[in-house]
């Protein structure tokens, strides 16, 4: 047993996925919830569970007082932060380590470092990674931004150096649009992340997101997990990822994972960490940013590797050395997931409220699930209400699979994007995996 009882910093599908592991490890787990998670399947599902707060995220999953307080009061001896929420605030990772608690990630050092794109671009080139064409330092006012940009040349994206989740990033194709969005990104930025900075990179026509997981210990072993497509999204958000990646050959999948394991490396990183890439029309790859954290799609990763993320970094949290070597990570396959929303499949608004009926064929499908039926869709939190995830022995199988899911999903009571993954999983463009990020644009009326 690698810890007695953990604490899970978060709420939904992603507390009660970690709270799986623990169990399967023998590890007691610690829920806490806020006013409108009192009924919440993650509260039911834990050993205890601790009030913290109101519903708005700040006076609960965001309070990192409180959430300090609820592990002590628990005997807590690791903290889990999940994805989102405090899951990369090196603040909170400080505070745990200085309570004696450990905190289920990398060390702060690595979360403020990798959080910064503008550093974390910079110690990537440094260590060989190609990184995305651009400017890095922080553009300190709407002259200097215009005369970078004339120097790299449009179209260009302009980015908030802390951003995340896809906000606070615009594409600019002239000057006169840079001048046009940059206060108001600025201000974004301040407003989400708590710090106006903004850097400029070229703008990749019709991209490929494509991303590796890597493990690394505290012994300077590193190993990775091979890679998600990621590419189809919407405002910059993913909605289905798969692993493999359609689009990669095996040369270029061996030389992307080396250079992800290679950069991970060269920081001294350890845990689990994601490297995202971008690709551009010629295959070149590029560093876009690392998120040091559980991604929401690691379940396609554990489908067609067999590995546990969620085990490793508990084990790795607790020192322990990675037991396994590259050779023995096999990938086999095909596993596809869909995120399901609670929002209006065409215009994307927000959905929340009752689940009245939710049937899941869980015999052909994985389902990581936030909800059971009867329990209501908050507006306060993030409308992901749930993970399809479907493997097969190859992509044609996968997808077919996740179309006969993706049929006997039976939920009412509020409007979800179910209708719109459908229509995807039907396309010509998707099924021959010749997509890109602008797939959802290009292709549905909605709004993105
Ligand atoms: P965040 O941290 O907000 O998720 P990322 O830098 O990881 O931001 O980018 C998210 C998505 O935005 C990418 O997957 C891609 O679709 C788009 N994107 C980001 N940077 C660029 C770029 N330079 N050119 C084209 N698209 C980009």
């Amino acid at each position: 047993m690698y810890f007695k009882r953990i604490l899970i910093a978060n709420r939904g599908e992603i507390a009660r996925r970690i709270m799986k592991t623990c169990k399967k490890l023998g590890i007691e787990t610690v829920a806490v919830y806020s006013d409108a998670d009192k009924e919440a399947p993650h509260v039911q599902d834990a050993d205890l569970a601790v009030h913290i707060g109101a519903a708005q995220a700040k006076d609960s999953y965001l309070n990192i007082p409180k959430m300090i307080e609820a592990a002590k009061q628990t005997n807590a001896d690791a903290i889990h932060p999940g994805y989102g929420f405090l899951a990369e605030n090196s603040e909170f990772a400080k505070r745990c380590d200085e309570e004696g608690i450990t905190f289920i990630g990398p060390s702060p050092e690595h979360i403020c470092l990798m959080g910064n794109k503008v550093e974390a671009r910079k110690k990537m080139a440094e260590a060989g990674v190609p990184v995305v064409p651009g400017w890095d330092g922080n553009l300190q006012s709407v002259e200097q931004a215009v005369e970078v940009a004339e120097d790299l040349g449009y179209p260009l994206m302009l980015k908030a150096s802390l951003g995340g989740g896809g906000i606070g990033m615009e594409r600019v194709n002239h000057a006169d649009e840079l001048e046009k969005v940059f206060a108001s990104t600025m201000k974004k930025a301040e407003s989400f992340f708590g710090d106006s900075r903004l850097f400029l990179e070229k703008y990749i026509e019709n991209p490929r997101h494509i991303e590796v997981q890597v493990i690394c210990d505290h012994h300077g072993k590193a190993i990775h997990l091979f890679e998600r497509e990621c590419s189809i999204q919407r405002r910059n958000q993913k909605i289905i990822e798969e692993s493999p990646s359609p689009y990669l050959t095996s040369a270029l999948r061996a030389e992307l994972c080396k250079t992800a394991v290679q950069g991970a490396q060269s920081i001294g990183y350890a845990n689990v960490g994601t490297m995202e890439f971008i690709f551009d029309e010629d295959k070149n790859y590029y560093f876009l940013e690392m998120n040091t954290r559980l991604q929401v799609e690691h379940p396609v990763t554990e489908e067609v590797t067999g590995q546990d993320i969620v085990e490793w970094q508990i084990k790795i949290a607790a020192k322990e050395p990675l037991n396994i070597n590259q050779s023995d990570i096999q990938m086999k396959g095909h596993a596809i997931e869909n995120r399901l929303c609670a929002e209006d499949p065409v215009t994307f608004f927000p959905s929340p409220g009752k689940i009245e009926e939710l049937k899941l064929p869980s015999e052909i499908a994985r389902f990581d699930f936030a909800v059971t039926e009867g329990n209501i869709v908050s507006p306060f939190y993030d409308p992901m209400i749930g993970k399809i995830i479907v493997y097969g022995e190859n992509r044609e199988t996968a997808i077919q699979k996740m179309k006969q899911t993706l049929k006997q999903i039976n939920i009412t009571g509020i409007k979800t994007t179910l209708p719109l993954l459908q229509d995807i999983l039907d396309s010509e463009q998707f099924r021959n995996g010749n997509y890109t990020t602008k797939f959802i644009e290009n292709h549905f009326e909605v709004k993105v």
